[in-house]
């Protein structure tokens, strides 16, 4: 059921206590809840995010405040805006700046923050579609565009990317072939092959190839890869680039740690690009917005996506952890 705009009170998932997993309740709270915020959002939708899970689960100190709304990402309507570039009835999103880590988050049917912190919707995507893309979405990319202004082609060679099956690496690998570049998705599921083809994969690998001993270098095979995974992962990338490759590294689903060597960096002039998505200046993150909006297939974006009511969000937690889920999660925030 959609918030009524006159009402006072709003539904949200409430996080409380922040050490050993916090207690997550649905609750009904005051309006006066939230923080302050020169625009205030009637809600749409919300995702789920690896780092959602984090927070939802405890499995990392990403809530900074108790009790808190988690939820990294949200898209709505503006109810109310003391902001002058913000008016009622514009759509808007947001994703990061510590919203649902430190200021009230996504997961709720209202939400008060920063004009600055926002986004107006493209025309061409929906509040539901701006959530299927989500942080996820937006950080593959701002890893595409890393990787296209230090030089990657289309025409360059290959391009990997790991932890395809995830939120990240689906909306990667349809971007790049949506582009033209031939792409190689490795996952750990290997029976997830036709939907990453579908995607626009030409070729699946299993991730075990990328979690054997480290070589300081080995067979050249990548000229650019996007890697959410880190660790032995990240470092067996590393070492079959070709020559002047570039990575962007963006996430850790499979481990912080980068037990590499300096080899590749100083024999084959292999660029590491750090990807941060929470942070981003808003002009890079406007470019990403705009480039999404025109690139994404409606298709295969619909393809990816699940819709899950506010209610399910502490199991999809536990399952997006496990590396259970597929593709994206958007959260319905009003069913
Ligand atoms: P998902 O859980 O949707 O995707 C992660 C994928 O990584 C999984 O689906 C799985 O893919 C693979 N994976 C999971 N566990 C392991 C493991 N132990 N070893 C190897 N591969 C594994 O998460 P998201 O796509 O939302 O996020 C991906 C990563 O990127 C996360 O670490 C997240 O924190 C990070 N991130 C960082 C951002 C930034 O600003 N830097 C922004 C957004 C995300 P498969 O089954 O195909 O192998």
């Amino acid at each position: 059921m959609r918030h009524d705009n006159a009402a006072d009170s709003f539904r949200a998932l409430l996080a409380t206590g922040t050490e050993n997993g916090p207690v997550l309740e649905l609750r009904q709270l005051d309006r006066g809840f939230l923080m302050e915020g020169d625009v205030t959002i009637a809600v749409d939708y919300s995702t789920l995010n690896y780092k959602d899970g984090l927070a939802l689960t405890g499995g990392a100190p990403i809530l900074r405040v108790s009790p808190m709304i988690p939820g990294v990402d949200l898209a709505g309507i503006v109810e109310s805006s003391r902001n002058p570039d913000f008016m009622p009835g514009d759509k808007v999103i947001l994703n990061g700046w510590g919203v649902g880590e430190r200021h009230h988050g996504g997961y709720a049917q209202l939400a008060r923050v920063r004009g600055e912190w926002l986004i107006p919707l493209p025309e061409r995507l929906s509040t539901r579609q701006a959530m299927a893309i989500g942080t996820a979405g937006y950080t593959a990319m701002l890893c595409i565009m890393a990787l296209e202004d230090d030089g990657l082609r289309p025409d360059g060679g290959p391009v990997l990317v790991t932890g395809a099956a995830g939120g990240v690496g689906s909306i990667a690998v349809s971007l790049l072939a949506g582009r033209g570049y031939t792409v190689t998705a490795s996952t750990g599921r290997v029976e997830e092959a036709p939907y990453l083809q579908a995607l626009g994969a030409s070729t699946v690998v299993a991730r075990g190839e990328f979690q054997t001993p480290v070589k300081p270098l080995a067979k050249e095979r990548w000229a650019g890869a996007v890697d959410a995974v880190g660790g032995t992962t990240l470092a067996n990338v590393l070492s079959q680039m070709r020559y002047g490759g570039r990575v962007t590294a963006c996430g850790l689903a499979g481990g912080m740690d980068l037990p590499a060597t300096v080899a590749p960096f100083i024999l084959r002039g292999v660029r590491l690009l750090g990807v941060d998505s929470v942070m981003a200046p808003r002009q890079e993150r406007l470019r990403a917005w705009q480039r999404l909006a025109s690139e994404i297939d409606p298709g295969r974006l619909e393809s990816m996506t699940r819709t899950i009511p506010i209610r399910e969000l502490p199991a999809a937690a536990a399952d997006i952890l496990a590396g259970r889920v597929r593709g994206r999660i958007v959260v319905d925030v009003n069913a």
